[in-house]
């Protein structure tokens, strides 16, 4: 993504394939200038990527609002998370900027819940599901569950899109197209 996004350049990189059981959809082999061990394969073809986030999904909104509002409780901004993250690589993050202020620094569940909800945004079509953020967090907080539902959004309204695994593709939100139409944005 960080190649996709123009913040790395291609040549400057010696990037190693560790395997198949490194992750989410490696890469093919040729994506790679060394390999160690197994050839990674693509492991996830055809699994259904979003089963935890289908079942909250049904849940009643109450349930969720309650379930949510548990995690943002604990969260202790300590913003781990964001550091850990490969993608969260502004100069100056929005939830500590300053001037303006967009986001006040109190830690009550409101303040928490929006730096989250503000991350999410962010990444979305960008956060390539690495759980760097999940494995940063001292609060145990499942924001794996909150990247995937973005995700899930993503693959529905940018035809199946799916971050880091086709670098072909346009980037769903810096890409613009005059004729674009997003079914359900009230502008059909
Ligand atoms: S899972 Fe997504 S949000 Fe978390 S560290 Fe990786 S890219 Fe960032
Ligand atoms: S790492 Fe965990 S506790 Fe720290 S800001 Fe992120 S979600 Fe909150």
């Amino acid at each position: 993504m960080l190649l996709h996004e123009g913040q790395l350049d291609r040549k400057n990189l010696f990037l190693i394939g560790v395997g198949a059981d490194s992750g989410r959809g490696p890469l093919p082999a040729s994506a790679y200038d060394a390999l160690l061990g197994k050839a990674p394969e693509i492991i996830d073809g055809g699994m259904p990527r979003f089963v935890a986030v289908e079942e909250i999904d049904a849940w009643p909104a109450e349930k969720r609002a309650a379930f949510w509002n548990a995690q943002f409780d604990k969260c202790l901004r300590c913003y781990a998370c964001r550091q850990a993250c490969p993608l969260c690589y502004c100069q100056e993050c929005m939830a500590e900027q300053l001037d303006p202020a967009w986001q006040s620094i109190a830690i009550d569940t409101d303040e928490k819940g929006f730096f989250h909800l503000m991350r999410a945004f962010h990444l979305a079509g960008r956060c390539t599901g690495c759980k760097a953020c999940v494995d940063a967090c001292p609060a145990g907080i499942p924001l794996g569950l909150i990247n995937q539902k973005v995700a899930k959004v993503v693959e529905a309204l940018f035809g199946g899109y799916d971050t880091g695994l086709d670098p072909g593709k346009p980037l769903p939100f810096t890409t613009f197209r005059k004729d674009e139409v997003l079914p359900g944005c009230g502008h059909e």
